[in-house]
């Protein structure tokens, strides 16, 4: 019976190390990056070619262009993102979100969650392999930097062994610098996702000392990114990033994943010349000829021939290695391919589980209360405050006054007309020292608003007040607030 590579229980764990070699069988037992002793393993993932990488490679060039032109591409005037954590300030896709949005932003996060479990439950880590910034910076950018200045993995770790000359110096010096020009460019494209590009703009030609914090960000900025890209490398996706240990509890049998055919490559053994398909079947060998190019390609140094594993980024370039492997053995290709446990086990396609039916559901409910909420969302948010300390004032003429602060925030792009209205009981409101409420775009603006009543429309110490802004001559929101006056 075969080894139940792609399960990754207990029992199953015991059933593999039972049926492998004790080699192969201790690989959840230490990291595929470290060493005995525990120090770092530099991995050198030999460069891939196939069906996969190509198509990874032009996703990754969209990809790069639209994180690059993001900042600079506007909706009504605003960027398609922006996270501006200073000002609590959130754009998305031009829509500006603001603190008092917050519960919005929550559900939408609630919504990117959810779509992330229902992918990770149905094709595993494809987020990580195909779209994720890290991987696609590093596999697309960083790698093929070090692949044109040291060559590919055999060239990079004869270089690393090899005694310092002025040629081993003049590449490290060159690969480095373009690694740090690079960097810089990362970081300044986040800080724009950030502050905005007009404000990196002025941080990189204003005076140094007109932006010392700035600077101060896009350095530290630089110098993280090329740390991660230059040193920390996969360790950020096997140690630092949390998807990939969720991952366990988000796969199941019908999971598509980067899979090994185990039925198919079992029992693996090196290639004969002289051995045929018909004669390794015979010797009961499987399709696997033991060649490890699946191993050498990968970005994180593990063995997909021993199952899922949380390292493993979905990258598919074991896919790649193997198809060629295959082709040059004359096997069909496939031999690893996105397949679920049961699509290895017994040839199913993928299920629509009461699980996965549970997750859809989930996020159709949510993307529905999303899509109401934003649809719904009024473009003028108000708040009115009792001033603080002040309490009520008799007027010369008998009636009694109390002084509000009005707050209001304009989510559009446009400066906005709004009127003020007290519609419960009769009274006088004004705004006090303004000729009316004009709020710029995209701004909060506070206001003190005097409300006024006459006694015979007041109840004994507190009077319930009911207000109503309008724009354009529509009301869009109603704000109930109290009026003290004395007790009788
Ligand atoms: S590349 Fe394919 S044939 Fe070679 S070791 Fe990996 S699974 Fe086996
Ligand atoms: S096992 Fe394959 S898909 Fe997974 S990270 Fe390694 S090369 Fe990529």
């Amino acid at each position: 019976m075969p080894p139940e590579f792609l399960n990754d229980t207990k029992p199953a764990r015991d059933k593999t190390k039972a049926l492998q070699s004790a080699d192969e069988s201790d690989f959840r037992d230490h990291l595929a990056t470290a060493d005995k002793e525990g120090r770092r393993r530099w991995l050198y993932p030999r460069k891939v070619h196939g069906r996969f990488y190509r198509w990874r490679t032009r996703l990754s060039w969209v990809l790069l262009a639209v994180m690059l032109a993001g900042p600079f591409i506007t909706i009504h005037g605003n960027p398609l993102l922006l996270v501006n954590v200073v000002e609590r300030k959130f754009v998305v896709l031009g829509q500006v979100f603001w603190p008092q949005d917050m519960i919005l932003f929550a559900i939408a996060i609630l919504v990117l969650l959810t779509s992330l479990v229902v992918f990770t439950a149905a094709f595993g880590r494809i987020w990580c392999g195909w779209a994720c910034p890290q991987t696609v910076i590093m596999e697309m950018v960083f790698r093929k930097i070090e692949y044109w200045i040291e060559g590919d993995a055999h060239q990079q770790r004869v270089l690393n062994q090899a005694p310092w000359t002025g040629s081993k110096m003049a590449r490290k010096i060159l690969k480095h610098a373009l690694f740090l020009v690079v960097s810089f460019l990362v970081g300044h494209i986040l800080l724009t996702y950030i502050i905005g590009w007009r404000e990196v703009f002025h941080i990189v030609t204003d005076p140094p000392s007109k932006h010392w914090v700035g600077l101060g960000f896009m350095v530290a900025f630089t110098l993280l990114f090329y740390g991660i890209f230059a040193r920390f490398r996969e360790q950020a996706c096997t140690f630092i990033c949390p998807y990939g240990r969720f991952q366990s509890v988000l796969l199941d049998e019908n999971s598509i994943v980067v899979a090994y055919d185990h039925k198919r490559g079992e029992k693996r053994g090196h290639l004969r010349r002289d051995q045929g398909p018909d004669e390794r079947q015979a010797a009961g060998l499987g399709d696997c000829v033991a060649c490890n190019q699946c191993v050498a390609v990968c970005p994180t140094g593990i063995d997909i021939r021993n199952g899922t594993q949380m390292e493993c980024v979905h990258c598919t370039a074991c896919i790649d290695a193997c198809n060629e492997v295959m082709a040059k053995t004359g096997r069909p290709g496939g031999l690893i391919r996105y397949a679920s446990l049961n699509g290895i086990e017994r040839g199913e396609r993928l299920q629509f589980t009461p699980r996965l039916a549970g997750y859809v559901v989930l996020l159709l409910i949510l993307s529905l209360v999303l899509g109401l909420m934003v649809f719904l969302r009024s473009d003028v948010q108000a708040t009115l405050l009792r001033a603080p300390g002040a309490l009520f004032q008799q007027m010369p003429d008998g009636h009694y006054s109390n002084l509000y602060t009005l707050r209001l925030i304009n989510k559009t792009s446009q400066p906005m007309q709004v009127d003020l209205r007290l519609e419960k009981p009769a009274g006088s409101l004004t705004v006090v020292g303004r000729g009316g409420l004009t709020v710029p775009p995209q701004m909060l603006s506070e206001y003190s608003v005097l409300i006024e009543l006459n006694p015979d429309a007041m109840k004994s110490g507190v009077t319930p007040l009911v207000l109503g802004v309008y724009s354009s001559g529509k009301e869009i929101e109603t704000l109930e607030t109290s009026f003290i006056g004395p007790r009788h």
